[in-house]
């Protein structure tokens, strides 16, 4: 059956960048008179929306781009600063912290990886940590960014890596404008029942509690952790990733902001979870992310009170959600996109990052003249694969701790892991090797970060390092480590950046 009339189900982060990237569709200049396309969000206020998720990864800057949209004016509009990665205390042991930078480590020379160089010139006696040749990382330390087209060039390097935070109701509000500016017609309204075709099953009208009915040929459940369409009307059934990923609530509290806005995200461990600060313009973000089998309510919240910087600035959001997947993402003809689809915790903030690789799936796959289970198949096979990867890299996390002074770590330190991660720890336990599977997210200077952060210590060094000379590969590190020091020392203040290229307004 053609599509004429696509349905979004949801009014959040994920519906609103469904909504906006779709109605490109619908006003591009190559939209078929012949096939009108309409574009409905149904949102309810009363029901709300999850209203944290303020933490990006780099991928994400390319969804303006998408959009057609000003870098600088949507971080305006969004009270946005940058980020360059994540700074992990208390992981692998209480009083311990690295940072888990964007962009990588160095440079790799002749396919030798840079851990690996580097690896071996510490054999050799140098004592320089990884984390100099950085220059993220080393941005991030000094509190310090700019965009790489602004500063002076260093052909040596690789550009500057960096992704957002924003502000999610303000963001929400921005891509409303954008999308309803494009003809995606807004319905207020709570879902009351979804009708299915006798036939097909397939999902025909959405019936609100007025009354409305709204048919659509493809709908997209965008409706958050309840995934009203995809598994309380299609029943799909949900993959639970608990037993890895044990953490199952947070409180969420925003604070003013005593000092400089840091060009980093934190995130903070303690006795059953972890704590998030994420700095905005105007304030910061914060939560408790625990494990309700460890831990009550109040003492969660007590934890997170003592331990956010500057005043709270709104009442406490308790949340509760289970870890895993949908065991599909498009069914039928409804694909779920956002927490409906599935939540692995906001640990290295992929959920944002999953709506934005879902959406381009999405688009690449849609045809107007219907749905078609190839389409299914391969939107399924690709992102289960996604999450898979995202799982293994977040499960490290836990994994690798040194921890004993917590039931919660103790569960954490000894449990079972899957095979494919098993599998990644031994390697580089066994010679300092990442193997980048397929398109994985992760870089090998994400796993290196977060393994030798942690207190994973590569094993050995890949024998290929031993073919690049000594005496030239120091030049070469010496070159890198002077290349970011010179980058770093060009770069204003984060805060200061911020103040002059995009204000919030
Ligand atoms: C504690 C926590 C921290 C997070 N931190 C990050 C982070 O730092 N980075 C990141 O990338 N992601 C993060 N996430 C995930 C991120 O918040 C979500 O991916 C993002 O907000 C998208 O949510 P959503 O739009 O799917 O759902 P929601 O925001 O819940 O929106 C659901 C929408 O569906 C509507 N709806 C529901 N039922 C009905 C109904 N019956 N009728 C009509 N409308 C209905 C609601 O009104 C709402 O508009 C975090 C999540 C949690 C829980």
């Amino acid at each position: 059956m053609p599509i004429s009339k696509i349905v979004i189900v949801g009014g959040g982060t994920a519906g609103w960048m469904a909504a906006a990237a779709l109605s490109k569709i619908k006003e591009g200049e190559g939209a078929r008179p012949d096939r009108p396309l309409d574009i409905t969000l149904v949102e309810s206020e009363a029901i709300g929306t999850v209203g944290v998720g303020e933490a990006t990864i780099p991928p994400f800057v390319d969804f303006n781009s998408l959009l057609g949209v000003d870098e600088a004016e949507v971080m305006a509009a969004v009270g946005g600063t940058f980020k360059l990665g994540i700074q992990f205390s208390n992981w692998g042991q209480v009083g311990q912290s690295y940072l888990h930078p964007f962009g990588q480590y160095g440079y790799e020379v002749d396919g030798v990886a840079f851990h690996q160089i580097w690896q071996m010139m510490r054999e050799h006696g140098d004592k320089r940590p990884i984390q100099v040749f950085s220059p993220e990382t080393m941005a991030a330390y000094f509190n310090r960014f700019a965009k790489s087209e602004m500063l002076p060039q260093r052909g040596d390097l690789p550009s500057i890596n960096y992704a957002y935070h924003l502000d999610a109701g303000r963001y929400a509000k921005f891509l409303r404008d954008f999308a309803e500016t494009r003809g995606v017609v807004r319905k207020e309204g709570k879902v009351a029942d979804v009708a299915l075709d006798g036939e097909s099953g397939f999902v025909c009208s959405v019936k609100l509690e007025d009354g409305t009915s709204i048919e659509g040929d493809l709908f997209v459940d965008c409706s958050g952790f309840r995934g009203l369409l995809i598994e309380q009307a299609l029943e799909t059934g949900y993959e639970d990733w608990t037993h890895w990923l044990p953490c199952d609530r947070a409180v969420a509290l925003p604070s003013n902001r005593p000092g400089p806005p840091l060009p980093y995200t934190k995130a903070t461990a303690h006795s059953a979870g972890w704590q998030w600060q994420v700095p905005l313009q105007h304030r910061n973000g914060n939560g408790h992310v625990y494990c309700s089998k460890y831990m009550e309510a109040d003492e969660a919240l007590d934890i997170l009170l003592a331990n956010i910087e500057g005043e709270p600035a709104a009442d406490p959001n308790h949340l509760r959600f289970v870890t895993g997947r949908r065991k599909k993402f498009w069914n039928r003809n409804v694909v779920a996109l956002g927490l409906s689809a599935g939540f692995m915790e906001p640990l290295e903030s992929t959920s944002i990052h999953l709506i934005n690789t879902g959406i381009n799936k999405l688009m690449a796959l849609l045809s107007l003249d219907g749905v078609d289970q190839a389409q299914e198949d391969a939107f399924n096979r690709l992102t289960a694969k996604e999450y898979v990867r995202i799982r293994d890299f977040l499960i490290l996390h836990y994994k690798a701790t040194s921890r004993t002074d917590s039931d919660f770590w103790n569960y954490c330190r000894t449990m079972d892991i899957p095979d494919t991660l098993e599998e990644k720890i031994a390697l580089f336990r066994a010679n300092g090797q990442i193997f980048r599977e397929e398109d994985e997210l992760f870089t090998a200077t994400s796993w290196v970060a977060v393994m030798m952060g942690q207190g994973i210590e590569p094993g050995g060094t890949n024998a290929m390092a031993y073919s690049l000379g000594r005496d030239v590969l120091k030049t070469e590190i010496d070159g890198i480590e002077q290349s970011i020091r010179y980058l770093v020392n060009a770069m204003p203040p984060h805060e200061q950046f911020v103040e002059k290229y995009c204000p919030a307004t």
